[in-house]
């Protein structure tokens, strides 16, 4: 039988053990509704407090600025409609062609009741140009919306220098940094960021559990009504999951981006060896700016979606894009924005997670090998 190989660590990744040992006394033992006067409750409270306490330290941030949510499509949600909901007299917001699904399909929609998008484009890197992100802005702009880490490619964009664009324009400045986060250092303070939003099970969390990053005195309007998390959350607290996303962030503290470079060891080997054994690759994304555990690689005339079926039938998980897109039938979102010659070169995604191994590279690179040259004889 073939040992498993999870490469596919930007669609999620597996939850750490220490996470769910973590977890596990808040589902048998510790259920106290954290709103309950009692201690049963209150000692709950103060364990939530602590997981804030370490994503405060993570970004850089206060306590206070630390809002729990159920994942990162409803923190960029809650950002962008709060953001919309306090600038009623202005209609004008700055993206990309290349955000993360959360953000285009709230985009789409303001469209479709009468606001004005621009989304900015990118260059067949998928590079941003700055002088656009200054260009587009107008007096009814109020918002500009820009990841700080692509999913597909893994290019990582000039967020600090976007900040100062949104300040000097006193501009909202929206930053879903879901992919960055323990790969790119992150500081709201010094990358003049308002708010911002990450997810747990990218970083070794459980799914269902995401943060919001909220600047002190930024005008700020709930998505879901109620009193916990001071007004601004309302449900009562995924406690488990708050506490797991606590431990999974402690734990990348420690880390202090040593797996960053492990894993940026393994997708640089990985590269060198598939340059060396497969001829016509393309490699897409930023070669100077990318995500270390990430490559988007493809293979002239082979087929991502063959490709991608061959690879799994020897327990090998990758991904051709996006994970969130796999259910849409269309071609990637971010591909075509970067003018990618689909047909000829369509690439699958290899995203490596701290659980990786060289040994396993190496196997992949040997079926891979032969699963491309099989292909192509085909
Ligand atoms: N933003 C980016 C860039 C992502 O890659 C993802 C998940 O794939 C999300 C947002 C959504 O995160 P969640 O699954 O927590 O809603």
């Amino acid at each position: 039988m073939n040992p498993k190989i999870y490469f596919d660590n930007n669609a999620t990744t597996k939850c750490d053990e220490e996470v769910i040992n973590a977890m596990l006394p808040y589902l048998k033992e510790e259920y106290g509704n954290p709103s309950s006067i009692y201690s049963f409750g209150s000692s709950v409270k103060e364990s939530i407090q602590k997981a804030r306490k370490n994503i405060a330290e993570l970004l850089n941030a206060k306590e206070s600025e630390i809002i729990f949510t159920s994942c990162a499509s409803e923190s960029n949600t809650t950002a962008i409609f709060s953001a919309v909901r306090n600038n009623p007299n202005k209609k004008h917001i700055i993206t990309t062609s290349v955000e993360h699904a959360s953000i285009m399909e709230a985009m789409k929609y303001l469209e479709s009741i009468g606001y004005d998008i621009t989304y900015l484009s990118v260059d067949e890197k998928g590079k941003l140009d700055l002088e656009e992100v200054k260009t587009a802005i107008t007096e009814d702009t109020f918002l500009i919306t820009i990841m700080m880490a692509n999913n597909e490619l893994g290019n990582i964009y000039p967020i600090k220098e976007i900040g100062e664009i949104a300040k000097t324009h006193h501009i909202l400045f929206h930053c879903d940094a879901v992919q960055a986060v323990g790969k790119v250092k992150i500081d709201v303070m010094a990358m003049n960021i308002d708010t911002l939003s990450l997810s747990g099970h990218k970083i070794h969390a459980p799914k269902g559990i995401g943060v919001l990053y909220v600047k002190e005195n930024i005008p700020f309007i709930p998505l879901v009504f109620g009193h916990q998390e001071k007004n601004r959350r309302g449900g009562t607290e995924n406690v488990a999951y708050i506490i797991g996303l606590g431990k999974a962030t402690e734990l990348l503290l420690k880390d202090n981006f040593t797996t960053n470079q492990k894993m940026k060891q393994l997708r640089d080997e990985m590269e060198k060896q598939i340059q060396e054994k497969i001829s016509d690759i393309k490699i897409y994304g930023d070669m100077e700016n990318r995500l270390a555990n990430t490559s988007s690689i493809a293979f002239k005339n082979v087929n991502a979606e063959e490709l991608l079926v061959m690879l799994e039938s020897f327990s090998i998980f990758i991904s051709t894009g996006s994970a969130c897109n796999s259910e849409i039938a269309e071609p990637s979102h971010v591909l075509t924005s970067c003018k990618a010659n689909l047909k000829e070169y369509s690439p699958i995604r290899i995203s490596f997670g701290k659980y990786n191994t060289k040994e396993e590279v190496e196997l992949f690179v040997k079926r891979l090998e032969n699963v491309v040259a099989m292909l192509r004889r085909k």
